[in-house]
């Protein structure tokens, strides 16, 4: 953690800079935080700015565009936080945002605004509230743990906390979403999994975005969580040019199998500020996921979701909850009948417009 890539000056040492990279860079100001682990820079491609996970990590100009629909919190997350890092959105579960560090920083974030920043701080006053919400309200049955990332925690204060979340009767379910084991595999240390292992049940949901992800060491942090009896699940971002093409999500499908991983959502990217130049249209999405169906294992198959803008939680892109289109705008229905907006500009209109600017 202490010798991840943080500043331009640094990388510039590492990389060949793009125009693109070195722009976006030289503002600093409001860009999300710069950090990129020893490990997962060894994957980067030092002269390809265009490589898929390049592009993940190392920010380009594109960043400071705004199109129609962005916004910093295109979930309404802030507007259902009962206590500082609870997310109650659902009837049943909470999302729990630990603290706000993650090990390396995703360009798309769909927590941009508060990833980084330093606001939730995992200390145990903090940190109690949550637990004490989630105490006091005996319809939570599931509690996801994530922030930030919470497999950054040192063992012991994790220790405490899924302690504290197991001590409540009513919590029947944890999980802890993580891109640890991807960009930081070397943390999943067997003293980490001995201690995991005895919070069960306990499941994780990786984060995983490209097959070159897959590397041995990724095959072995992964091998150990499945050999400590935790379930894992993955959660992936549909991102342009880096994995909307069948053969790539295939890869990725196929070595999640071979680690024990189940793929879980796929997620449409979210409508964040600076994210037009990652988002596809979601027809691009349904046309991968019609090139994976039937083709592949059921096993390989992510369910394909759109988070709602406003709040709606995760909306399954099947025929039901898909009512049409307002002009650039797909209308949603989400699980509690409400309709949602999601920006979805057709090629040739809308975002290539702003990118072209
Ligand atoms: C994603 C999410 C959950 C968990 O949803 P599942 O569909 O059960 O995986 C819970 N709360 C919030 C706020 C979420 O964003
Ligand atoms: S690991 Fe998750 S929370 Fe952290 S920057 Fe990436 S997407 Fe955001």
């Amino acid at each position: 953690m202490r010798h991840r890539i943080r500043t331009l000056a640094k990388l510039e040492t590492i990389l060949e800079l793009s125009d693109a990279e070195r722009a976006a860079l030289g503002q600093g100001g409001d860009l999300l935080p710069l950090g990129i682990t020893p490990y997962y820079m060894s994957l980067l491609d030092p002269a390809d700015p265009q490589q898929p996970l390049r592009r993940t990590m190392v920010p380009v100009h594109q960043e400071f565009l705004r199109t129609p629909g962005e916004a910093d919190d295109p979930l309404g997350e802030d507007e259902h936080t009962p206590v500082p890092g609870i997310v109650h959105r659902y009837p049943d579960r909470v999302l729990f945002l630990v603290h706000d560090h993650c090990a390396s920083y995703c360009r798309y974030c769909t927590r941009s605004r508060v990833v980084g920043q330093g606001e939730l701080q995992p200390d145990r006053a903090r940190l109690s509230l949550g637990l004490e919400y989630i105490r006091n309200t005996p319809q939570i049955r599931d509690v996801l743990l994530s922030g930030g990332d919470p497999l950054t925690l040192s063992d012991d204060k994790l220790d405490w906390l899924l302690g504290e979340l197991r001590s409540i009767p009513h919590v029947q379910f944890v999980r802890i979403g993580t891109m640890v084991p991807v960009v930081m595999p070397q943390r999943i240390t067997p003293a980490l999994v001995k201690m995991l292992h005895k919070h069960h049940p306990l499941w994780l949901s990786i984060h995983f975005t490209h097959p070159d992800e897959c590397t041995p060491e990724v095959v072995r942090a992964c091998r150990r969580l499945s050999d400590a009896g935790i379930p894992l699940g993955s959660q992936t971002v549909l991102l342009k040019g880096v994995n909307d093409s069948v053969p790539v999500m295939r890869d990725l499908l196929h070595r999640q199998l071979m680690m024990r991983v189940r793929p879980y959502y796929l997620y449409q990217c979210d409508p964040i500020s600076g994210s037009a130049h990652f988002r596809t249209t979601v027809q691009a999405g349904l046309d991968l996921m019609r090139g994976l169906r039937g083709h592949t294992t059921g096993y390989a198959l992510p369910t394909y979701v759109i988070d709602a803008p406003g709040g709606g939680g995760k909306i399954p892109l099947l025929p039901e909850s898909v009512l049409g289109r307002d002009g650039d705008s797909l209308l949603l229905r989400s699980y509690t009948g409400k309709v949602h907006r999601y920006p979805d500009p057709q090629p040739g209109r809308g975002v290539a417009r702003c990118e072209s600017a």
